[in-house]
């Protein structure tokens, strides 16, 4: 069986700023036998499925970095509705992620992933959202 094409999308600043975008890309993957990812910080909760709804979006995986930090029994930290943790185990989850599973590209407006995926096969395509002066990572 060939390897099918396997794409990364994070929500907030992507999926959640351009939803219709989103909804028409991933319904085309997964209707073309693509594997969509969903690579974010925030574990899946009814929330983030009723979000992830309410757009349309059609994914086959999801992978959250609370849940794989704390799987790993490393804490996470809430403050202001926000994780913290171990920042560098942070910053290097979604490109571990995308290079144990694969992943041929992976849409982000995070500048702070961009240099986690300088030396991995994953192509990050960062996406830009002009409104979004600041960049929150977490
Ligand atoms: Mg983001």
């Amino acid at each position: 069986m060939k390897k099918p094409l396997k794409i990364g999308l994070d929500i907030h600043g992507v999926i959640d700023t351009f939803p219709l975008k989103f909804k028409l890309l991933s319904a085309a993957l997964v209707n073309d036998g693509c594997e969509v990812h969903i690579v974010t910080g925030l574990r899946r909760e009814a929330s983030i499925d009723q979000l992830l709804l309410d757009a349309g979006i059609q994914f086959t995986h999801y992978f959250s970095i609370v849940t794989h930090l704390e799987d790993q029994g490393l804490v996470v930290d809430w403050r202001e509705g926000l994780p913290y943790a171990d920042e560098e185990k942070w910053n290097l989850a979604k490109s571990e992620y995308c290079t144990a599973q694969n992943i041929d590209f992976m849409f982000d407006d995070s500048p702070t992933y961009l240099g986690t995926f300088s030396e991995i096969d994953t192509t990050y395509l960062h996406v830009i959202n002009p409104d979004r002066k600041v960049y929150v990572t977490r």
